[in-house]
């Protein structure tokens, strides 16, 4: 029997995701269905129980209920419990409903795959929302040297305090940066407003690797500005989203898919 499996958010008409997963069930000849289901802002967690209630095995979660969809979990990965917040859902057979967070697995396998090991390696992280909380774990783990910054400070601190157990990292006003990094990650929704972040030229040197997030058809502005400072190179956040749901599709089915495919198809979409 097909077993069915579906992303929630608030929009939704716009997710790669039922493309992705499909791609991913075909290459790897397992019976699923992925649908997009669009839940009403103040209905998420009715949504989503009619969905496991009709049959439903697992589900993504994206934009506004990654937090909603923690709360709302019987039993969660370490790596959704220091998000806060949850991106894959896996329905269990006795009914309970177990909470994931792949977003840092997804960046950081792009991040390696476009600039290599990211041991010892000094990454400046802009932004403190959900995202860059969902990627600090996986960043640390990678043995990679974490500052963080953002505009409102405070938020950059509390990451710090949460996240210092898991290796070296620290929290800077973005006014206080004045020396350049190795890999530098944008994970601020600035770019989203079509808004560029202020930052210190000082931060891009000539070897320095520039990591968007967010996603487009041209080159991101944070990667443009990034490019006009003389960073080496750029990429954007396409590969992560291809990586995140990879990781999801191997919770719910015990298999790998390949990415790089698919990564060049959506690239190919989105042109
Ligand atoms: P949040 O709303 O949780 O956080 C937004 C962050 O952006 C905050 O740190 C905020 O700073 C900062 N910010 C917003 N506007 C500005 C601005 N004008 N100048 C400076 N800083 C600004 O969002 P998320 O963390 O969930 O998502 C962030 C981005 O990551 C989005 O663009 C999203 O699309 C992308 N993303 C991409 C994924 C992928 O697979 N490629 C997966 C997940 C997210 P402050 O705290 O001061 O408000």
């Amino acid at each position: 029997m097909t077993d069915k499996y579906a992303v929630f958010g608030n929009p939704i008409a716009q997710s790669k995701s039922p493309f992705i997963h499909t791609e991913f069930a075909r290459q790897t000849g397992q019976d699923i269905s992925y649908q997009a289901i669009l839940a009403p802002v103040d209905q998420f967690s009715q949504s989503l129980m009619a969905f496991f209630n009709d049959g439903g095995k697992g589900a993504n979660v994206t934009a506004p209920f990654k937090e909603q969809a923690y709360a709302i979990c019987d039993e969660l990965s370490d790596l959704a419990k220091l998000a806060g917040a949850v991106n894959t859902l896996i329905y269990l057979a006795d009914g309970r409903i177990r909470g994931d967070n792949t977003d840092g697995i997804g960046l950081v396998s792009d991040v390696m795959q476009h600039f290599g090991d990211l041991k010892g390696k000094r990454v400046l992280l802009i932004g403190a929302g959900g995202a860059a909380r969902g990627c600090l774990k996986p960043l640390l783990e990678s043995q990679a040297e974490v500052t963080i910054c953002n505009r409102t400070y405070a938020k950059a601190q509390t990451l710090q305090s949460i996240f210092t157990g898991y290796g070296k990292v620290d929290a800077k006003p973005i006014d206080d940066l004045n020396e350049a990094f190795d890999i530098v990650i944008n994970s601020t929704s600035a770019g989203l407003a079509g808004e560029l972040i202020k930052l210190p030229e000082q931060i891009i040197a000539s070897h320095t690797c520039c990591y968007d997030m967010s996603y487009g058809a041209e080159t991101t502005l944070f990667n443009q500005w990034a490019l006009a400072n003389g960073a080496q190179s750029v990429a954007d956040g396409l590969g992560m989203l291809v990586g995140q749901a990879a990781q999801s599709f191997y919770i719910w089915r015990g298999v790998k898919p390949a990415t790089q495919a698919i990564h060049e198809t959506l690239r190919a979409q989105l042109k």
